[in-house]
């Protein structure tokens, strides 16, 4: 499959602050690749060095075959970007914002209409067409963002932090439409520090802390590499977590301490269940669940993705 983007010894530095610190990675043509990670890792000024608009402070970066160093206008002409802020302008009405979009690639206006209206529809859009901005639900303006992105008909799109902010059905709409556009070819970069999101639209994903890449890899591969099937989570006093801990070990491959709760990584979670059952403690939570990114990215750095300062 054709390379996309690829990135080597990428570093971004504002003033001496390192935000992004040596990384590599390469993006493949018609896949869904995602930057997961707290606030504060690094994952916006890297797709900012992707889409033009931060220069690069050290390293290799492609995009579409074209060096940003050298080809930042032709880059440009070839992407679709959806910044984190809807930056719609409020001036004009919902189509006007598409139409005058496309004019700065040169799209004929008759295209650029016909392109909006189409645009508008998928997007669930086309009865607020002649819509003020400010009369759109936060859920309505990142779908018109990303509609509008995709005026100059990108053959990559770059999208930070698509659904932060929505509620959660707001964000099912978006993702549905994601995945559509993904069938429909077109290479997304996005990113987001949902491990929901990530692991709903990415078919691979970095994962980055502190300007860096701690790890990569397909998210259910990654999650059945270091966490497993399932996770129990127990809610005890935390003298009693050793005692616990003795008790189960030759049914858990790891273990996580999150506050008070144990986080067990079982073999078998019915039958660690039923063991933990058969103990002389009240566990309160008790909770056998599906392991998820979120257990990873704690287990790779000891904290929590959502709870990371930023
Ligand atoms: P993320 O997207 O993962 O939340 P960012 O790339 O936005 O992370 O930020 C990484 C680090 O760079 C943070 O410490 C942030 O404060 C800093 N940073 C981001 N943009 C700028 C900027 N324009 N000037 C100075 N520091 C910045």
């Amino acid at each position: 499959m054709a390379v996309v983007v690829t990135a080597e010894n990428l570093t971004k530095e504002y003033n001496g602050l390192r935000a992004v610190d040596n990384i590599s990675f390469q993006v493949l043509e018609k896949e869904c690749f995602g930057f997961l990670g707290p606030n504060g890792a690094g994952k916006s000024s890297t797709v900012k060095m992707i889409y033009c608009l931060s220069p690069v402070t050290a390293g290799k970066l492609i995009v579409l075959g074209m060096d940003v160093k050298q080809k930042a206008r032709e880059i440009k002409q070839k992407i679709g970007v959806v910044p984190q802020e809807n930056n719609l302008d409020p001036d004009l009405k919902v189509s006007t914002n598409l139409i005058v979009y496309a004019g700065f690639f040169g799209l004929p206006r008759k295209e650029a209409v016909w392109q909006a209206q189409s645009l508008l529809e998928f997007f669930g859009l086309e009865d607020k067409a002649n819509e003020r901005i400010e009369n759109l639900s936060g859920g309505m303006k990142r779908r018109l963002v990303i509609a509008r992105a995709l005026m100059n008909n990108p053959d990559l799109l770059i999208l930070d932090e698509p659904t932060t902010g929505l509620d959660p059905q707001a964000r099912h709409l978006v993702w549905q439409r994601l995945r559509r556009l993904k069938m429909q070819g077109v290479t997304l970069i996005l990113t987001t520090h949902y491990m929901d999101e990530a692991y709903q639209l990415c078919d691979r994903l970095v994962i980055m802390d502190q300007g860096k890449i701690i790890e990569e890899g397909k998210p259910l591969e990654l999650i059945a590499k270091h966490i497993g099937r399932e996770v129990l989570e127990l809610g005890c006093a935390k003298d009693c977590h050793q005692e616990v801990l003795t008790w189960v070990s030759f049914l858990i491959g790891g273990h996580q301490v999150v506050g008070d709760n144990l986080f067990l990584y079982p073999y078998e979670g019915q039958k660690l269940l039923a063991v933990i059952q058969k103990m002389p403690f009240e566990f309160s939570p008790l909770l056998l669940r599906p392991a998820n990114l979120e257990d990873v990215y704690l287990k790779l750095t000891g904290r929590g993705l959502t709870f990371s300062p930023g």
